[in-house]
């Protein structure tokens, strides 16, 4: 598959390459003042993540550590099955740890929900969430986000690591897919 392939299957950018660095920047900043001084794990979980976890911790001025997850909460469709489960678990010990994870979206709020829960059982002296994108959905489930870059509407999309059927992750930017790639 060639990039003019790939610009068939979408219908819009909804948020440029440009739109997500400049936020990124601006996040970072604020997540550099918010831990001055403090001890800093970057919870990563694969794969969306992987996009926005790079391009942020390159941002920060903070000596940070990045560790892994994988979750599973969606199948290669695109709906929640509301069942999490770990793929890939942590290598670090969280105890005493401030942890903040890494997250490329978040939707029903199922996962990171869960998640965090499950990271605090751990011992950590705090655990945040910082994502790059949200929608509505995600304000029905009680998950306090400390960093959000961008609140969008209830739709699908892919790139800057999100995938339908694990493809168009390595898009720059976020775009709508086209309603064809869907019906198949
Ligand atoms: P949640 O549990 O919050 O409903 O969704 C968590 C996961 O579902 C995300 O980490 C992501 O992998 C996937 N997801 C949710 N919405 C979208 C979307 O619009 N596009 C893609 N590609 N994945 C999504
Ligand atoms: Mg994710
Ligand atoms: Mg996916």
């Amino acid at each position: 598959m060639d990039r003019s392939d790939v610009a068939a299957d979408l219908s819009s950018v909804l948020l440029s390459e440009e739109q997500l660095q400049t936020r990124l920047d601006e996040l970072a900043a604020q997540i550099d003042e918010d831990y001055r001084g403090q001890d800093l794990l970057l919870v990563g979980v694969l794969k969306g993540a992987v996009m926005v976890m790079a391009d942020l911790a390159r941002r920060l001025h903070h000596s940070v550590e990045m560790d892994w997850m994988a979750v599973s909460s969606y199948g290669s469709g695109t709906k929640s099955s509301g069942v999490v489960r770990i793929l890939k678990d942590l290598d670090s010990d969280l105890t005493g740890r401030n942890v903040l994870i890494v997250e490329d979206i978040i939707d029903s709020g199922l996962t990171l929900s869960w998640l965090k829960s499950n990271l605090r059982s751990r011992g950590p002296k705090s655990v945040e969430i910082a994502t790059m994108l949200r929608k509505p959905e995600a304000a029905k489930v009680d998950v306090d986000v400390r960093y959000v870059g961008f609140d969008i509407a209830t739709e699908f999309v892919v790139g800057y690591g999100l995938d339908y059927a694990e493809k168009y992750r390595n898009l720059p930017f976020v775009a709508t897919l086209a309603p064809h790639v869907y019906g198949g």
